[in-house]
């Protein structure tokens, strides 16, 4: 990934590894704490690029160090990696042989070690053995979700950085840089914590049928159509089991919530900012109460879609209330 995005997406801990680094201070061993999706790996691979780049300004991510780290393919650059969710002494003692060998490049060496709470009592036992032996130019990076699972002793040895969740406007430069559509790229990180899990939402085969029939389903609500008929007329081959019916609802509820902002005139905060002209004639007819109550309706169905025996009887009662209108009210 590009080092411009990292450093918009974990500003603090890049920085901070840089300062260290200026100053002479680095810490033999660190510990990455933070949730999947935080961008531990890519701050690891930076950390690794910023040792060994040539360039004297850099890192530069482009030259050859850069590539090859990127890749996984740098000799200096050690990464381990759970097999079967487990990592073994036997893992351990291959890096340190292979750190000991004479024949890697010259330069600082860095072992990063994925899921390092996988780590069973030998290998975490064989790896702190490992951090305080004297090796001057040997850096260890843990990344780990849960520090605390780490043994006490190897983390009083290392210096822990905390990762936080992604801002989602970063999510989103990075899918849109991936090419993905502006208002399809702010839907999927809307629904998302992570670029990858994003991804996921993007990628899924009937994404865009869910968009389409939400959509259809607000226009008809402004065109004071029946939902119910409209629902029963275009979301066969959409809503086929489950787990579409919660893919569904969480998009159903988004674009909810897009109405709720727009009732507080919160319009930055619109995701589907292309609807904002059937959000407003829908806007004319709903107070907010009433947005507020279908919207809650929807969280109430997504949240027991599991247990439903009848998911449609389910969303014809949401979509029958949101048949309400202001002057029906009165
Ligand atoms: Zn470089």
């Amino acid at each position: 990934m590009a080092f411009d995005t990292l450093k918009k997406a974990q500003p603090e801990n890049v920085r901070l590894l840089e300062n260290n680094r200026r100053k002479n201070r680095l810490a033999h061993a660190y510990v990455f704490e933070g949730m999947a999706g935080t961008k531990k790996m890519d701050t690891a691979l930076f950390f690794a690029s910023m040792l060994l780049c040539n360039e004297t300004d850099g890192p530069c991510g482009a030259c050859r160090n850069c590539r090859r780290i990127a890749h996984e393919t740098h000799p200096n650059v050690y990464v381990v990696r759970p097999e079967k969710k487990n990592i073994t002494k036997t893992m351990i003692r291959d890096l340190q042989t292979e750190f000991h060998k004479t024949a890697v490049e010259s330069g600082p060496k860095i072992y990063l070690i994925e899921e390092a709470e996988r780590m069973n009592a030998y290998a975490a036992n064989a790896l702190l053995k490992f951090l305080e032996e004297p090796h001057n130019d040997v850096f260890a990076l843990l990344l780990t979700e849960n520090a605390t699972q780490l043994l006490p002793t190897i983390r009083s040895r290392s210096q822990t950085l905390h990762f936080h969740t992604i801002p989602h406007d970063i999510i989103i430069d990075e899918l849109k840089a991936e090419g993905y559509d502006d208002e399809e790229a702010r839907i999927a990180a809307a629904l998302s914590r992570t670029t990858d899990a994003a991804k996921t939402w993007l990628n899924r085969d009937n994404f865009r049928d869910i968009l389409e029939l939400v959509g259809v389903l607000y226009e008809a609500l402004a065109d004071e159509e029946s939902l119910v008929l409209t629902f029963e007329r275009d979301h066969f081959g959409v809503l086929r089991q489950p787990d579409d019916y919660l893919a569904f609802y969480d998009v159903f509820s988004l674009y909810q919530k897009d109405l709720v902002y727009g009732k507080m005139k919160h319009y930055t905060s619109i995701v589907f900012q292309s609807k904002r002209p059937v959000m407003d004639r829908i806007l004319s007819q709903k107070n907010r109460a009433m947005l507020v109550e279908e919207l809650e309706r929807m969280v109430e169905v997504r949240s027991r879609i599991d247990q439903y025996i009848n998911v449609r009887l389910a969303t014809d009662n949401v979509l029958l209330l949101m048949e309400r209108r202001m002057n029906h009210e009165a």
